[in-house]
C-alpha cells in the first residue's frame, strides 16, 4: 500500500440487542459454527485459483529458534482463552482462581465484576460476555495523542482540492457517496447491506479459525519478545491483541454497526497487518477514541500527551546507511528460506535497499522471518520498523511464497496496501453487499495523516494489493472491481508474481533520495496527483513544500 508518511459491557440477555453471551460457541471450543455457512475467505496474498532502538535483555541463544518453546508456553498466554476452556469443568482450586481473577481485571480494570473486587469462578460467563462488543470500555484508557491537522495554514486551493478524498479516517468517502447517490446516509447503506448479510450469515460469533489464529500469533509474538527482553511479555501482547480488537470495534461503530457486527477477533487488523499499540493508539484518537476506557494506564493519567508530526510518525522508516539486518528462525526449512531470498533479492535488484543477513539474531532493529503452520493467513506483518524488532510470519502454504515475502516485507519497510490508498474509491468499486462484515477493516481507508502516495499512481498489478475476491461472502463474485478496464485489471488484483513499476518507485521514493529531497505535507502525494506541482497557481508553493512528490529532486 502507500508508504509511510515517515511517513464488551455485560450483556445480561438481548435486551440491547446481543444474544445472551454463548462463551463456548463463542470462544469457539463447541464448534458451533455451521461451516457451509461461512465466507470462505481466500487469505491475503493468495489468488482465486490462485535511529536504532537499543535492545535490553539477553539475546544470547537466540539461534535454537524460537518454535522450540512454544509449547512450552502456551498455558496462561491469553486469559480470556484460559477461562473458556475452564468454563466447561470443575472450578479449580481457589489460589489458582484468584491468580486468572486478578490477570483477567489487570487486563479489563473496567468490567463490572472487576469494580473494587475480584470475580468468582461462577462469574466466567458475565466475565466473557460482551468483549467482543465493546471491550473499550473495560480495557484501560487510550492515551490522548495531539494530532496536528496536516492541513492547518493551507490555502483554501489546495485544501478544496482535497476534498471528498481526505476523508476523516473511518468517515466513508465521498466519492462512494456519490456512486450511491444518496450523500450524507452512504453510512447508512453499508449499514442495510451488512444487516442483509448479517441475516444469513451470523455476524456476531468468532469462528474457530480466528480463535487459533490469534492464540498462533500470540504464541509466535509472545516467543519472540521473550527471547529478546528475557521477560514474560504476555499481557503487553494481549494488550496489543486488545487495541486491535477495539480499533476494529470503534471503525464499526463509526459505520454504525456497533451492536450488528462482532469483528474477527483474530489478531490482526486488515486481514495481515500487526498493530503497535501506539499505532492502534493513534487510529483510536482519530476515531475520537482517546480517553476511553476504564482507569488511566499508569503514568498517562495526567493527559500525557504525544504530538504526532509529519517526518516523524509512527509509521517509522529504516536507517539504510547500513545494510538492514534480517535473520532465519529455525522454522524455515531451506526451500522457505529460498523464497525469501528470493524476495530480498527482487528488493536489491530494483531499489537502494540493500539487507544483510545474519545467522545469529544480530543486537538492534533487525526483521526475523518465521513459519507458522496455518491455515488461516499467508503472512503477516508490522507496518514499518518496530521495537525491538521485527518479525514477519509466513505459513508457506499459500503458494507463491517468494511473492508473499516481497509483500510482507514491504510492509515492513513501511508501506501499507494499495487497495486502502485515500484515492481508492477513484480507481475501484467496492461492492458492500458482498463483504463479509466480520471484516470491515480490511476495506476501511487507511489513514490518510499516516500514508502519503508520494505522487505515485494508483496501481492495478501492485503486489500490496489485495485480490478481487477478498473477503467476499459469495465468492463467485468480486468485492473489488476496477473502474478501469474491468475485464484486462480484474486479474491483475492480488498478483504476487513480481512487483509492479509503482511498488519499485515507492520503494525508491521512501528509500534513495538524497538527503533533503523530501515532502512537508503528507498530502503533498494527492496534490502531484491531481498535476498541482506545475500548477501556475501553486508550484511557487509546491516547489519548496512537496520536492518528493513532485519529482522536484
Ligand atoms: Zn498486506
Amino acid at each position: 500500500m502507500l508508504p509511510s508518511t515517515i511517513t464488551f459491557l455485560l450483556l445480561l440477555g438481548v435486551s440491547n440487542g446481543w444474544p445472551q453471551f454463548d462463551f463456548l460457541n463463542q470462544m469457539g471450543f463447541n464448534g458451533g459454527f455451521n461451516m457451509g455457512q461461512l465466507p470462505p475467505n481466500s487469505p491475503p496474498g493468495s489468488r482465486p485459483g490462485s535511529p536504532f532502538g537499543e535492545i535490553m535483555g539477553n539475546i544470547g541463544g537466540m539461534m535454537k529458534g524460537l518454535t522450540d518453546q512454544i509449547g512450552k508456553i502456551t498455558q496462561g498466554l491469553d486469559v480470556n482463552n484460559d477461562l473458556g476452556k475452564m468454563a466447561g469443568g470443575p472450578p479449580p482450586p481457589q489460589n489458582e482462581w484468584m491468580e486468572h481473577a486478578r490477570r483477567f481485571c489487570r487486563r479489563f480494570p473496567g468490567h463490572p465484576k472487576c469494580r473494587g473486587q475480584l470475580p468468582q469462578f461462577n462469574d466466567i460467563g458475565s466475565m466473557l460476555n460482551g468483549i467482543l462488543a465493546d471491550t473499550g470500555k473495560w480495557l484501560p484508557k487510550v492515551p490522548f495523542i495531539n494530532i496536528r491537522d496536516p492541513l492547518a495554514g493551507i490555502n483554501n486551493d489546495l485544501r478544496n482540492a482535497l476534498a471528498g478524498i481526505s476523508v476523516q479516517f473511518g468517515q466513508i468517502s465521498q466519492q462512494f457517496a456519490n456512486n450511491i447517490k444518496v450523500r450524507k446516509v452512504s453510512v447508512r447503506n453499508i449499514h442495510t447491506c451488512f444487516q442483509n448479510i448479517c441475516q444469513r450469515v451470523n455476524c456476531k460469533q468468532q469462528l474457530q479459525k480466528n480463535v487459533q489464529m490469534k492464540q498462533d500469533i500470540l504464541k509466535s509474538t509472545v516467543a519472540f519478545e521473550k527471547k529478546i527482553f528475557g521477560n514474560d511479555v504476555a499481557d503487553k501482547m494481549n494488550m496489543r491483541f486488545d487495541r486491535t480488537l477495539q480499533l476494529k470495534q470503534a471503525l464499526l461503530e463509526k459505520a454504525q454497526l456497533k451492536g450488528v457486527v462482532a469483528p474477527e477477533d483474530n489478531g490482526v487488523f486488515d486481514k495481515d497487518l500487526l498493530l503497535t499499540e501506539t499505532q492502534a493508539n493513534f487510529m483510536l484518537n482519530e476515531l475520537g477514541k482517546g480517553g476511553e476506557g476504564a482507569i488511566p494506564l499508569p503514568g498517562s493519567a495526567k493527559a500525557k500527551r504525544a504530538s504526532i508530526f509529519f517526518e516523524q510518525n509512527i509509521i517509522q522508516k529504516w536507517p539504510i546507511t547500513a545494510p538492514i539486518p534480517y535473520t532465519f528462525d529455525s522454522s524455515l526449512d531451506n526451500l522457505d528460506q529460498n523464497d525469501v531470498r528470493g524476495a530480498i533479492s527482487e528488493i536489491e535488484q530494483k531499489t537502494c535497499i540493500r539487507f544483510k543477513y545474519y545467522a545469529t539474531p544480530p543486537r538492534g532493529n533487525h526483521i526475523n522471518y518465521q513459519k507458522v503452520n496455518s491455515p488461516s493467513f499467508c503472512g503477516l506483518s508490522y507496518i514499518g520498523r518496530v521495537e525491538p524488532a521485527n518479525p514477519v510470519y509466513l505459513s508457506f502454504q499459500c503458494g507463491n511464497g517468494r511473492g508473499i515475502a516481497v509483500h510482507e516485507t514491504m510492509h515492513a519497510l513501511g508501506v501499507n496496501h494499495q487497495h486502502l490508498r485515500m484515492d481508492r474509491d477513484k480507481h475501484i468499486r467496492i461492492d458492500w453487499s458482498n463483504i463479509n462484515p466480520q471484516q470491515y477493516d480490511a476495506f476501511v481507508v487507511a489513514d490518510s495523516k499516516m500514508y502519503t502516495t508520494y505522487g505515485v499512481k494508483y496501481a492495478y498489478d501492485s503486489i500490496m494489493h489485495y485480490n478481487a475476491y477478498t473477503a467476499a461472502v459469495n465468492i463467485a463474485k468480486p468485492t473489488m472491481i476496477p473502474l478501469v478496464n474491468q475485464q484486462s485489471n480484474i486479474g491483475l488484483l492480488g498478483q504476487r508474481a513480481k512487483m509492479s513499476v509503482a511498488d519499485v518507485e515507492i520503494l525508491n521514493k521512501m528509500y534513495c533520495k538524497a538527503a533533503g529531497c523530501d515532502d512537508k505535507n503528507v498530502y503533498c502525494g494527492a496534490w502531484a496527483l491531481q498535476d498541482l506541482c506545475n500548477n501556475p497557481n501553486h508550484n511557487v508553493w509546491m516547489r519548496s513544500n512537496c520536492r518528493k512528490s513532485c519529482n522536484f529532486c
